[in-house]
This record gives C-alpha cells, structure tokens and sequence, in this order.
C-alpha cells in the first residue's frame, strides 16, 4: 500500500532530521503548556493544559531489528523499542530491569483457522493486557520518587480491567498512594475482587454510576486547584505516556510470531484507543502492518467518525464487553495526530466496525464449536471484526487480540459455551478474599471531599 509506505517515510525523515537532544520529549496535543520530559509527562499524566502528551520524536526501527525480530528477546525488543520514547529519564540498566519485570510472562500467537490467529494477551497477573502498561507505569513512577520524601497519589478511573492491573502494578510501591474509581455493579466478580481487596496503599471508592462518570471525576480532580494544592496528583489511564506506550510491545511480539510472507490485519478490540494508538505508533515506527481494526461494541464514536467525518462523543452504553463501554475514548485525539488529522489517510490504515451483544455472544459459541476455542466477549468483539474484514480481502491473514481472559467474563462465556471455565490458579486465593470499597455517589465534590478529608 501506497499510503502506509508514504506515512511511515515521514516518520522517517522526521527522524534523520532529528537529534537525540529531543528523544524522550513530549508536547501537549493542546499546544499550550511547556514541553515534557518522559519523566515529566509520566508524573503529570496529562499536560497543565489539559491536553494528552504526545511523542515530538516518532522513532524509525531499523530496517535490521525488523528483518530479524526473531533473533531478538522479549526483553531486547523492549528495551530497543521504548529506549528513544525515555530519552534520559531513565538510566538503560534500569530501564532493562523495568522491561525485565514487565513482560515476564508469555504473550503467544495461537492459530484459529487458516486465516485467523489470536494474540493472548492474558497471561500476566491480572489476566487481561492491561498489566504491562500498569507494570511499566507504576516501576517508572516507583524509580522518578526514589529520592522524593513526598507522596504521590495514583487516579484512576475503570471501566474492569485497569483497577486489577494497576493495583496489582503498585502494590507495595514505597511513596505511592493509589485510589481507583469503579462503577458499582458493572464489573464482574473477579475484577471486583482484583481492585478491592488488595489493601495496603490501594483504595476503591465504588461509584453509584458509570465508568463515563468515574472518568469525568477523576479528569475534573486534574484540574482542581484545592486538590493539587494538597496532593501530588497522577493518572494511570492510558492517557499516561508511561502506560500508553509500553502496549507497542504486544505488535512486535506478535510480528516476532508471525510466519507469513504478507503482514498481518491486526484486529485490537477497542474502548479507549489506547492499545490500537500504541499499535499504529509501533507501525509508524516501521513495524510491517498490513491494516489495523478498531473492533469496538456498541459504543460507536469511531466506527461513526470513520463513515461520517464528524466525531460526536455520547453517554457510555453497558455492553457484555464492559471494558470497552467508553463514551469518548480519550486516546482518539493521539490517533489522529498521527495521521496529521488527515481522515482520508487515517481511513486506509483503519477501519472500524461496532458488533453487537447478540453477535458477540453468537460468535463466542460458534468459535467454541468451530475450533474449541473459548474467547472472552472482547476477544469475540475483535474476532468478528476481523473474520468480517477478512470476508471482502480473501488473500489476507490476520491477528485478532484476545485481550482478558475468559474466566473474567464468566456468565456470559459459560452461557454461549455450556461448559464451566476452570478458574486459573493464579487467581483462586481470590475467592476467599472480603471486597473493601468506600461508596461514593457519581459526584466530583463526593470525591473532593473524600480525597480532602482521608485521614488514612
Ligand atoms: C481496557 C480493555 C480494552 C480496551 O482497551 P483500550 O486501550 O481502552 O482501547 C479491551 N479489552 C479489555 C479486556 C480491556 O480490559
């Protein structure tokens, strides 16, 4: 494809243009707050001026790495691949510890049929992809306080799988104190238990709304004058360089899997477009990608802006796929600017496709009797999407992301299949665990004042 090459030849100039002074520096997509460090940027979460953080340097891979990705280790890749994001924030032999401790679980490439493989990307602590930008974050943060007496405090709004990702990320980190929002009643059981019931300097304040809710709170306590007075505020959703931009690895892991002439499609099931702009960063940086999928539930914004041209955000809808019930993805506005806002361009890289409850629930029980293969309802979101992609582009193969892990979703997965899921045993200490929550009404001064008054 013409496009693609044209887009990343860009990068490419850009980056023989470009000294090593501004590897590891950021701007605000709002253009109006000073440059950041990738330290600055990971403390900050978001710029002053409310804007999201973006790369001024798009790295170009050598042509090298690429042809012989499979010489390379896990850890390798991710050192070569996030070094130039860091700049000088962080010294190389942390940063390959850091990378160590990140990716130290499997993240493999399983055949479904001819033409469709699945990237499980549920293989780290907390069972969902979450956990390598929540492991990357928070050891980042953990190595910018080492020498601080002051304590930082982690917020961050879920919609499932961030809350257990980042809990489980910052357990025990000295000097950070982390307080997740989550939307009462409409995460499942086990993510409920992975983000209230770790304790120590983890906090879950249940909220009687929606994750639309949690996340319009936690951006407003950003910009709270009284509350940045008295605490050092951070956010650990995707819109953090430090959890955003970790998520690239996923594509060259599977790139290193993939044993076919012709790129792969990859099929990202999509919420708040954090991982598919982490996708298309790496592609941008010359990782070979033959199209990208937005697989997204009935939250439509972006299969919507795609077809009209007009990008109109809307009140989050429950869907069997929670993690994805984003209103307005934060992470759209990096995407396109990538593309330097050029829609007709964007188009050839990107296609997205909204799939119903219904569908997804009929296409977990038609994967399972097809190929035993039991995905989770945002898998089967991303498989559709994919299998539906790969209909009008016969000689194409593709990836899809299985992004959680069956079991997350049990109601749902054990309706379509009729079979139980065995609970991995990673998790089973669970069961026996007390979920602590605070309630608080979908109120941002609900929040203020609990954040103000906490004596603990
Ligand atoms: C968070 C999440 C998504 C959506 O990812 P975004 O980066 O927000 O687009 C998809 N699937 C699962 C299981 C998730 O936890």
């Amino acid at each position: 494809m013409k496009l693609d090459l044209n887009i990343q030849a860009r990068a490419a100039n850009k980056s023989n243009a470009a000294p090593a002074n501004i590897e590891g520096i950021y701007y605000s997509l709002n253009h109006n707050a000073p440059k950041a460090t990738f330290a600055e940027a990971a403390i900050k979460g978001q710029a002053p001026d409310k804007g999201l953080y973006f790369p001024k340097y798009i790295p170009k891979l050598s042509k090298e790495f690429i042809e012989n990705i499979r010489s390379y280790s896990k850890e390798e890749i991710g050192v070569t691949v996030m070094k130039p994001y860091v700049g000088n924030s962080i010294p190389v032999n942390i940063l390959e510890r850091i990378i160590g401790e990140t990716v130290n679980f499997d993240f493999p490439l399983v055949q479904l049929n001819e033409d469709i493989y699945s990237l499980e990307l549920f293989h780290g602590p907390t069972l969902a992809f979450k956990d390598v930008g929540a492991r990357f974050m928070s050891r980042c943060l953990g190595y910018f306080n080492r020498n601080s007496s002051s304590r930082t405090t982690v917020l961050v709004a879920t919609s499932g799988d961030t809350g257990g990702a980042v809990a489980n990320g910052f357990l025990g980190v000295e000097g950070v104190d982390v307080v997740i929002l989550y939307p009462s009643g409409k995460v499942s059981p086990i993510q409920e238990l992975q983000l209230t019931t770790p304790g120590q300097n983890i906090k879950a304040l249940e909220v009687k709304g929606t994750f639309d809710d949690c996340q319009a709170m936690v951006k407003r306590a950003f910009t709270d004058v009284d509350l940045n007075n008295k605490l050092s505020l951070t956010s650990a959703n995707s819109i953090n360089v430090a959890r955003w931009l970790p998520q690239q690895l996923y594509y060259f892991y599977a790139y290193q899997q993939w044993q076919h002439e012709q790129p792969p499609v990859i099929s990202v099931p999509s919420g708040n477009f954090g991982n598919i702009c982490a996708g298309m960063i790496a592609f941008i940086s010359g990782l070979p990608v033959k199209h990208f999928i937005a697989a997204c539930n009935a939250n439509d914004v972006v299969p919507d802006f795609l077809q009209t041209g007009e990008y109109v955000p809307r009140p989050s809808i429950a869907t069997l796929s929670n993690a994805m019930d984003v209103g307005n993805p934060s992470n759209f506005v990096r995407i396109l600017e990538m593309f330097g806002q050029r829609l007709l361009e964007l188009k050839r890289v990107l296609t997205a496709y909204s799939v119903s409850d219904t569908i997804t629930e009929n296409t977990i029980k038609e994967v399972f009797a097809k190929y035993d293969y039991t995905l989770d309802p945002h898998g089967a979101v991303g498989y559709y999407a994919l299998n539906e992609y790969l209909h009008g582009h016969a000689d194409e193969k593709g990836i899809f992301l299985e992004t959680a892990h069956p079991v997350k979703f049990p109601e749902v997965v054990e309706r379509a299949t009729g079979k139980t899921i065995p609970v991995p045993a990673s998790v089973q200490h669970l069961q026996n665990r007390q979920k602590q929550s605070i309630t608080i009404p979908a109120s941002f001064d609900a929040l203020k004042e609990w954040l103000m008054n906490r004596q603990d």
